[in-house]
């Protein structure tokens, strides 16, 4: 069972959200970092313009998106995103909730950032 780390980070964050993430790392067989929860506009208008992020609709704004690692011996481990995100998904489907995985997007390949999908989940 894996540990999820600087859970204080998830303060303000939507608390299905909160639970569905706490659930997929008892899951795991390595801890979760968590690297940032709820976002303010100032900071949000800051990554946009380091190129951090594409958008100022992100869902960290509203509490709506985690940011996540993988930890292994206590670095981050870029080849467990892919477990994390299927437990993330698994976890959410049990509560008829959809997480949308920034490691699935197209465009903007975003693995640590994952995302309640207020529209499908009519949140
Ligand atoms: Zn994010």
């Amino acid at each position: 069972m894996g540990n999820l780390l600087h859970k204080e980070r998830l303060q303000g964050v939507n608390e299905a959200l909160v639970d569905i993430t706490e659930k997929a790392v008892e899951q795991l067989s390595f801890d979760v970092t968590v690297s940032e929860g709820l976002r303010t506009i100032e900071t949000q208008q800051k990554y946009v313009a380091e190129g951090k992020s594409k958008t100022m609709h992100s869902k960290h704004i509203t509490g709506y998106a985690v940011d996540l690692y993988p930890i292994v011996n206590g670095s981050i481990d870029n080849t467990k995103f892919e477990q994390l995100s299927i437990q993330m998904k698994k976890q959410a489907a049990l509560q008829c909730a959809i997480i949308e995985w920034g490691g699935d997007w197209k465009t903007f390949i975003d693995k640590l950032h994952f995302q309640l999908n207020q529209k499908k989940n009519g949140l």
